[in-house]
């Protein structure tokens, strides 16, 4: 079942989103070579605990972050630790905000100094792919829609969508129904009402869609080592058109 949500209950995932919001503008400007991904992620449990939240992911399944802290051909769920950001790397950080009870989820992937043309494309694209899929959370419309509009803009670009990786539905819980798949045909899947709330998550590969998880039970990585690239946002479907939950590039 898909919940619904309340007007009241969108402004609380809001709440939540605006701390997301701006505890992804603090790392992002500490994005720089020589930063460690712990130092990144002790930033990210210290605002999101001052602004009276919860870190969503630690202790979930056991991750031990309070982040997630991605590098280059790591795609999703990398646990930070010791590795220093180099000039030309790219990192996705997927953060994850609790306020109230309500869940916030949304990732970005950040340059590390300048980065070369088609890493700087794979960015540009997977992003764009991500607003163009928002644009489709809208009553009436159906959950694949969202999904085809993902892989129509990546695929027009040259690159790969990972299939077994899926966005979901989020509200009290980080994960909630529908899975929302970033590949497959306009017109399928439940069909989508006012106050449904998905975390929509573009995953994209340079080179071919297979990945593979590392030894560490949580790193997964592009199988041909090729550059990989993760933007999400929480988005609320309205009677005015969507609603952006975790707007971390406007705050
Ligand atoms: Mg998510």
């Amino acid at each position: 079942m898909i919940i619904r949500k309340t007007d009241e209950q969108l402004d609380q995932m809001a709440a939540a989103g605006a701390v997301h919001a701006r505890c992804m503008k603090m790392l992002t400007a500490k994005v720089r070579p020589g930063v460690t991904t712990a130092e990144l992620d002790r930033a990210a449990e210290k605002f999101i605990r001052s602004q009276g939240g919860v870190p969503t992911f630690k202790g979930f399944r056991g991750f031990p972050g309070s982040i997630c802290a991605s590098p280059n051909s790591m795609v999703v769920h990398g646990i930070p630790g010791p590795r220093k950001l180099e000039k030309g790397d790219i990192l996705s950080l997927d953060i994850g905000v609790t306020l109230d009870g309500w869940v916030a989820d949304g990732a970005s992937t950040i340059p590390v100094g300048p980065i070369d043309e088609t890493t700087e494309r794979l960015l540009e694209v997977t992003k764009r792919s991500l607003d163009d899929a928002v644009a489709q959370v809208v009553p009436g419309n159906r959950i694949g829609d969202i999904s085809h509009a993902v892989q129509t803009t990546v695929e027009a670009a040259g690159f790969s969508i990972i299939r077994s990786l899926v966005g979901h539905g989020v509200g009290q819980n980080m994960h909630e129904e529908p899975q929302i798949p970033n590949y497959g045909p306009p017109g399928r899947g439940p069909e989508i009402e006012a106050g449904m709330t998905f975390a929509i998550e573009p995953m994209v590969n340079v080179g071919g869609p297979e990945i593979y998880m590392d030894d560490d039970g949580w790193s997964v990585f592009s199988q041909d080592g090729s550059m990989a690239a993760h933007f999400e946002y929480s988005v609320a479907a309205t009677e005015d058109g969507p609603r952006i939950l975790t707007p971390w590039d406007s705050a």
